[in-house]
């Protein structure tokens, strides 16, 4: 069994971003907003959920 003292896995947010060009969805890790499929910027402030 691992300990469960304290989480080494997650040290950072996970950052999801919708491709507007392809409309996939992309995981942006160390603030590279390229779209992984399309090569597409991403946008910088845009969250995936519509929260309004
Ligand atoms: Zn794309």
């Amino acid at each position: 069994m691992p300990s469960l003292g304290r989480p080494s896995s997650f040290t950072h947010e996970v950052v999801f971003r919708r491709c507007p060009d392809c409309q996939e969805h992309n995981i942006v890790r160390e603030d590279d907003f390229v779209c992984a499929f399309c090569g597409s910027d991403l946008p910088a402030a845009w969250n995936v959920d519509p929260t309004t």
